[in-house]
């Protein structure tokens, strides 16, 4: 199972791919946790990135390609993985075919997570990740049914706000979502057959029904990209189709059987002179004479 998960910050695609990792045992790779860990530990790519990802702007592509080729070559992604924030450029998106293709290893799908964005400022504004085991909650719904494990040796979770999720960041984030990934990469993928969306707002337990649906219509094992299959008509569609058919056949018909009428021939100019071949003929006629 190899996927893409595509969506707005806050459209919930990193707890539902946390939960497929648990069902399928394939990480999630998050490229915003990678570039959150590479920033924790002061590295020099944490140090750069610093600044545009408190800006709500993208790291370059080459950076965030050479990131993902690095990560794929891990072990535990043999069996499949869950690409979490990226590719969020079509330049990224041509880099992930062009390295997979290498590899011999396709994409099964792309999901793309919708969710209105009042729902995505409500949802972003609330959200907080423990400190400890990453986590994600939201202070805005209801708790989690039941304890969950933080890491060993703690029994209480240290929830605290991203700073990009802050509102002014927040929006210049949905803005740059929208104008250079949604569209472009979407668009980018519309043609690979891949492209899956997916209704993301309701209940968590309720996504991720859906998101299995989707996952299970596009048959099943999503190793291998494959074209939808054809849809199949109820009878009443079917039989509208014979009609329809039908029609276009007895069109074409008659419109052989009646005879075309030539198309006028344009109208020439009136000119004083006669034409050259009628002065020719009554020479000729004058010089019989
Ligand atoms: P995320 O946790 O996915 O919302 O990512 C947090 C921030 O990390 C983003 O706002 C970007 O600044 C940066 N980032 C994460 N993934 C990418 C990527 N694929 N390309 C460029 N920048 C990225």
């Amino acid at each position: 199972m190899r996927i893409v998960f595509m969506g707005a910050p806050g459209s919930g695609k990193g707890t539902q791919a946390q939960r497929l990792e648990k069902k399928f045992g394939i990480p999630q790779i998050s490229t915003g946790d990678i570039l959150r860990k590479h920033l924790a530990e002061g590295t020099p790519l944490g140090l750069r990135a610093k600044g545009i990802m408190a800006s709500g702007g993208y790291v370059d592509d080459e950076t965030m390609l050479a990131i993902i080729r690095d990560r794929l070559a891990q072990p535990d992604a043999a069996k499949g993985f869950i690409l979490d924030g990226f590719p969020r450029t079509v330049a990224q998106a041509e880099g992930l075919s062009h390295l997979l293709a290498e590899l011999g290893r396709p994409l099964g799908a792309v999901v793309l997570f919708e969710v209105d964005t009042d729902q995505l400022v409500k949802r972003v504004s609330g959200r907080r990740t423990c400190e400890f085991c990453k986590r994600v909650f939201n202070v805005n719904s209801p708790p989690p049914a039941g304890p969950v494990e933080c890491i060993p040796g703690r029994t209480e979770h240290s929830l605290v706000q991203r700073p990009d999720d802050r509102e002014e960041t927040f929006k210049e984030r949905l803005r740059k979502y929208e104008e250079d990934t949604r569209k472009p990469v979407s668009h980018y993928y519309a043609y690979t057959g891949l492209m899956r969306t997916v209704d993301a707002e309701g209940s968590i337990d309720d996504v991720t029904q859906r998101l299995l649906d989707t996952l299970n219509a596009g048959g099943g094992k999503l190793a291998v990209a494959k074209k939808r299959a054809p849809q199949r008509r109820s009878p009443a569609k079917a039989k509208a189709r014979v009609r329809k058919v039908a029609r276009r056949v007895v069109r074409k018909a008659v419109k052989k059987s009646v005879p075309k009428r030539r198309a006028a021939a344009p109208k020439r100019k009136a000119s004083r002179k006669p034409a050259r071949s009628t002065r020719k003929a009554r020479t000729r006629r004058k010089s019989k004479r």
